[in-house]
């Protein structure tokens, strides 16, 4: 039987293994940590329980499609529920606003608290949707790589209509021409970060993923989300994929133009195909050294990076939910000082995800599980011990001052991951969480392609190369794997 070696399971990883393993091949992943799941994994202490990386869920029809393949109904191993309610919204001025799915309800609801005309909200809406659907399938689900993504219908009628995506105007612009409310512009300013970019950088086609959210909806999994990755593994344990923990892949090695072999810290195993999971830069860095590099794509600036407070709350509050943001008030100034300044913002937008809101579990009676995230530069060798204590405290200053409590007495128990732990634990460059930024409109063309230009047989996916990262963008990478690679 043909052989297939990933390095790394993070959800791409696992998901090309298993992509793999229905083509025919004998399949082994080889993960460094002693878990799966990479970003995608979860923290336990004193009786709470937090996702520590992912917490917003969309496009669930790409993890089912996984189980499809082998003909088993995802709900055997799966579950989740749709959300209401995307997420609820918190300015300093004590404007509130929660953001419903329901198109047509929010339209109603954001023109009365945004003092903004219904037919300004929906033609913004109606134009998310227009971009979405006319570059989804060329960006999201083809190789940009080869020649015969850009001789498709699709892409000759995405060229033709390209004035419609703002790709030549930020998306700071494209928000600013639509709506006069500064609240409203800032709601939709925030779509920027869910690729770690900034919006006054990325270009305005970013408006497309309001339309996501609302029209395929957002979700939460039975169990938090980390079960995505605990039902994909043992899927793929039941399916006979091997795996090999704590192991780390140390070289990958050529022979002529093949990749045929790695290296890792127990020993060398020969493979036919071989993907690499781990994040390119540090592929080429570590497992390819020899190797000519992609210097123009390895240069691409990163997405932000995070720092995280998971704290348990000896308290409940009924006006959050599942997510909700409290905006700082500049909000320009604090991506400058992440992008440019390489800094944390002295008031930081500040972002809580509660899922004891919906699995009571993972909190003690009384009490809430917060993930408490704001937006960070990557790992420049920044005093992150100061930067993580003044963080801390402007961050109990703005929620004390905005939800009017002492949370600083509210906080039993605590946890902390900054950039250093992201990029240590999973080798992602400067500890981005989403690969390359999207901070100009040439990125998606930038970011590396799936497969080796110098390497026959050695591939790659996950949130680093294309189409980028996100969960239903590493999927992707893998599905494009998938499709590249030729079956046994
Ligand atoms: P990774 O998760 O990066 O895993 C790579 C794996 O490779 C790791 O397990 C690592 O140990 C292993 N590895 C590395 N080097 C080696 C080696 N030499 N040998 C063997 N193994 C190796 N996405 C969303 O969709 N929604 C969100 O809400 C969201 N929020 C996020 C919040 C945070 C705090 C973080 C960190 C990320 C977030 N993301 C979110 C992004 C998402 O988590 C990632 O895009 C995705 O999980 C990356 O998956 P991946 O397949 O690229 O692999």
């Amino acid at each position: 039987m043909k052989t297939a070696l990933i390095i790394g399971s993070g959800i791409a990883g696992i998901a090309s293994a298993l992509r793999l393993r229905k083509k025919g091949y004998e399949v082994t992943v080889f993960e460094a940590n002693d878990y799966v799941g990479g970003k995608l994994t979860t923290i336990e202490k004193e009786g709470y329980r937090w996702d520590a990386g992912p917490s917003l869920f969309t496009m669930p029809h790409l993890v089912d499609e996984l189980f499809e393949l082998y003909d088993i109904d995802p709900k055997t191993y799966f579950n989740y529920k749709r959300k209401d309610v995307l997420c609820n919204y918190f300015w300093e001025d004590t404007t509130t606003f929660s953001a419903v799915a329901n198109q047509a309800e929010f339209v109603k609801q954001a023109s009365e608290t945004f003092e903004t005309p219904t037919r300004a909200i929906e033609k913004y809406l109606d134009a998310s949707k227009e971009k979405y659907d006319l570059t989804a399938s060329i960006f999201l689900e083809k190789s940009l790589h080869k020649f015969s993504t850009y001789f498709s219908v699709e892409t000759l009628t995405s060229l033709v209509q390209s004035y419609k995506l703002d790709t030549n105007t930020t998306l700071d612009s494209t928000n600013k021409k639509a709506f006069k409310n500064k609240h409203l512009v800032q709601l939709f300013n925030r779509y920027a970060t869910y690729n770690g970019s900034s919006p006054y950088k990325t270009p305005g086609i970013m408006s497309m993923i309001p339309h996501l959210e609302m029209y395929y909806g957002t979700f939460f999994p039975e169990g938090g989300m980390i079960s995505i990755t605990e039902s994909l593994y043992k899927l793929a344990l039941d399916q006979g994929i091997i795996f090999r923990l704590s192991e780390g892949v140390q070289e990958i090695k050529r022979a002529g133009n093949k990749a045929t072999q790695i290296i890792t810290s127990q020993g060398t195993y020969d493979g036919d195909i071989i993907v690499s999971n781990m994040d390119i830069f540090s592929t080429y860095q570590h497992l390819l050294k020899e190797e000519k590099k992609p210097v123009k794509v390895l240069k691409q600036e990163r997405s932000s990076s995070a720092l995280i407070f998971y704290w348990g709350v000896n308290k409940e509050f009924p006006e959050l939910d599942l997510h909700n943001i409290f905006f700082s008030d500049n909000y320009e100034e604090e991506f400058k000082q992440i992008f440019e300044e390489k800094s944390l913002s002295d008031d930081p937008t500040v972002y809580i995800n509660i899922t004891s809101k919906e699995e009571a579990a993972d909190a003690p009676a009384g009490c809430e599980n917060w993930f408490v995230m704001i937006n960070a530069p990557g790992n420049f060798n920044q005093d992150w011990e100061a930067l993580k204590t003044k963080a801390r405290a402007a961050i109990i200053k703005k929620l004390n001052n905005m939800l009017k409590v002492d949370l600083e007495s509210l906080i039993t128990v605590e946890e902390v991951l900054d950039p250093i732990t992201i990029e240590r634990k999973t080798s992602s460059h400067r500890g981005s969480l989403y690969g390359a930024a999207s901070n100009s409109k040439f990125a998606a063309f930038l970011r590396h392609p799936n497969f080796s230009s110098t390497m026959k047989n050695l591939y790659f996916c996950g949130g680093s190369v294309h189409p980028g990262g996100g969960i239903p963008l590493c999927l992707q990478s893998a599905k494009i794997v998938n499709d590249l690679i030729p079956d046994v």
